[in-house]
């Protein structure tokens, strides 16, 4: 019954400090998220101990009564949270996943249309780099230039000019609601098969804030660990029964083999909170909150792509103040604010340095905080922001020191993990 602590005093003195970074940063990496100590507890049980390749009632193992019970429970709850009657819970990531519907839907060489990651796609919908843009040919879609909203005058255009298999809709840094009915109209056109990666909004969706992708879509992904406040995984969800036969084959035996069955574990219990009266109130405010964040950042003299935010993301456009994405991210880093930089769209600057950086609100206002605290986060970002710019990195070192401070007197008053 040895702890990390005896057990292994190295790795146990990193995962203490990383609680305490935890702790101690104002989070606004818009991916991430801040889990209850019953998915921890989950997702750290015995049932990392047991095999269970198959589905439930189905094993190529013995002993799987009780994991069975559990894969159980995390299905229904996803198909009652959004309102589906297909789920697989088994996907260890969002992109293993979207690999499943890949797999399910298409051959390789077959086309799919995805947003550009450019414009706010994930590397998995089509990037050169990624297993995606290699085995399929890939037509991006893009933003407008003026609203950086999806084109959908383009999207229609792609179709039709080159029929593909799939459309795929959602993304990684797309700050508005996406028209899921004028995609689904789309696809029909032209005979392609609807999917929507929902990974980042998932948990509005379930929350009641945000529209319902599976109202339209053939196919829907999403993580686990984002909005969602779940153990870091992947699930595929349709109202589509042929389909479902064939995502269930694509994650197994297709792609991978014994499910994580204590992550299974955790997401149950994760979608057990979020059907809950309270997570409704947490969507809201994650909304909400983005919204006082995005106001205050304006008013403090930079652009917000696209002029706001309907979700729990912004990009902030760096360009007016002169600033990379790269900079501001260290800066702000050095102030306890942790976020990522993140390329605009049309960004003169490459992947590694950018004109933007990516501020989500789902893990503060898990820790509590409504739009008071995210006003006053917007102030502190823009004192470094304008620090960076009247000093430059060398000179900011004051203004960083303040701002640390102050978030350490913000955090200390919304504890976690105590
Ligand atoms: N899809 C979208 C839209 C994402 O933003 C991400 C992660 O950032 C993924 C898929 C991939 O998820 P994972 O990191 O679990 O593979």
């Amino acid at each position: 019954r040895t702890g990390v602590a005896q057990a292994d005093p190295a790795v146990s003195a990193s995962m203490d400090r990383e609680l305490q970074r935890q702790r101690d940063e104002i989070e606004l990496i818009a991916s991430e998220n801040i889990v209850s100590r019953a998915v921890l507890e989950a997702q750290g049980s015995v049932l990392t101990n047991k095999y269970a390749e198959g589905y439930p009632g189905r094993r190529y193992y013995g002993g799987c009564a009780y994991v069975d019970e559990v894969e159980n429970l995390a299905r229904e709850r996803a198909k009652t949270m959004f309102n589906c009657s297909f789920a697989n819970v088994q996907p260890n990531s969002g992109s293993q996943a979207n690999q499943a519907v890949f797999m399910a839907l298409m051959q390789p060489g077959d086309t799919f249309l995805g947003l550009n990651l450019a414009a706010g796609g994930h590397l998995t919908h089509g990037a050169p780099v990624n297993q995606s843009g290699k085995w399929f040919n890939v037509v991006s879609y893009g933003v407008k230039p003026d609203t950086h909203r999806i084109d959908m005058d383009e999207v229609r255009d792609l179709a039709k000019k080159h029929q593909p298999k799939v459309i795929l809709a959602g993304g990684s840094a797309y700050p508005r609601i996406i028209d899921f009915k004028a995609f689904r109209e789309i696809a029909d056109e032209v005979g392609a098969k609807l999917f929507v990666d929902m990974a980042h909004f998932a948990g509005l969706v379930a929350g009641g804030v945000h529209p319902n992708p599976l109202e339209h879509a053939h196919v829907v992904t999403t993580t686990t660990h984002k909005t969602l406040r779940g153990p870091r995984g992947g699930m595929v969800l349709s109202n589509d029964e042929e389909i479902g036969k064939k995502i269930n084959s694509a994650v197994f035996p297709g792609l991978q083999g014994g499910p994580l069955m204590h992550v299974i574990a955790a997401k149950a219990v994760a979608f057990g909170e979020a059907l809950t009266p309270d997570f409704k109130v947490y969507a809201a405010n994650v909304v909400s909150n983005a919204k006082a964040l995005a106001e205050t950042l304006q008013e403090g003299g930079v652009d917000i792509v696209s002029g706001g935010t309907d979700t729990h993301l912004m990009l902030v456009d760096l360009r007016r103040k002169n600033l990379t994405g790269k900079a501001v991210e260290a800066s702000l880093g050095r102030a306890h604010i942790t976020c990522n930089k993140n390329g605009i769209p049309f960004d003169p600057q490459g992947p590694m340095v950018t004109s933007g950086v990516r501020l989500g609100t789902p893990a503060c206002t898990t820790r509590g905080f409504l739009n008071e605290e995210f006003r006053q986060v917007g102030r502190m970002t823009m004192a470094v922001i304008d620090g960076l710019a009247a000093n430059g990195e060398e000179g900011n070192a004051k203004i960083e020191a303040a701002v640390r401070e102050e978030t350490h007197d913000l955090v200390s008053r919304f504890r976690i993990y105590d």
